[in-house]
């Protein structure tokens, strides 16, 4: 699933797809633009309606974004598969319907592109939110983290979630992680799948 894909975004779709079916609920817990929101979509939609994406974000701006994206790209059936949050990705327990079986936690941190460098995703809340996926994801599930190195803080913040993948359990968890050898500056994809 490499072959021809350069990007850490790329590479998390095809695994993505490996993971997901029709008819799953998953989360995009940093919407931004909106192009993993619709990727899931793409991927969990049924024509009868089932298939859940929740997304989230602390910037309105960004699900403004992916609002629109969604609009103009999906029919108005699947478009109501979506519900988005602005919010913290470290509450998501406290949008995630009771008995809710989530499959798939995506994360792409760092800013968002094209807005407000300032406003990035940060090493605390990161840790509550993957703790929190950790806990809803089904079993077969995944948590797929895409993290950046190249702007302040994200060093601290990479450093973070490879501790924290580093430490689950072995007989629940398979954890890896996909780095650019050549490109030491491209973002690295981690990938903690739930036995
Ligand atoms: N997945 C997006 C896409 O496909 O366009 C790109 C996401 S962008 C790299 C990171 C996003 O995380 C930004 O929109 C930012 O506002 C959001 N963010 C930052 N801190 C957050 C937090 N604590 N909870 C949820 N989202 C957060």
């Amino acid at each position: 699933f490499i072959a021809g894909k350069r990007k850490a975004t790329e590479v998390a779709h095809s695994v993505w797809k490996n993971v997901v079916s029709k008819g799953d609920s998953v989360i995009d817990a940093t919407c931004g633009n909106g192009h993993d929101t619709l990727a899931l979509l793409r991927m969990v939609a049924d024509d009868s309606g089932r298939g859940f994406v929740y997304g989230m974000d602390i910037q309105s701006s960004a699900l403004e974004s992916t609002s629109s994206l969604l609009d103009e790209s999906v029919n108005p059936n699947q478009r109501k598969l979506v519900e988005l949050f602005c919010l913290c990705h470290s509450k998501m327990e406290d949008v995630i319907p009771q008995g809710v079986s989530i499959r798939l936690v995506a994360f792409n941190l760092g800013y968002l592109p094209g807005g407000d460098k300032g406003i990035i995703t940060a090493s605390n809340t990161t840790l509550l939110a993957l703790q929190a996926a950790s806990r809803i994801l089904v079993s077969g599930g995944l948590i797929s983290i895409v993290a950046y190195v190249g702007h302040p803080g994200g060093r601290e913040e990479y450093d973070t979630v490879q501790a924290f993948a580093s430490g689950l359990p072995v007989d629940l968890w398979a954890t890896c992680k996909l780095e650019m050898l050549n490109r030491p500056a491209a973002p690295v994809l981690i990938l903690l799948f739930k036995k």
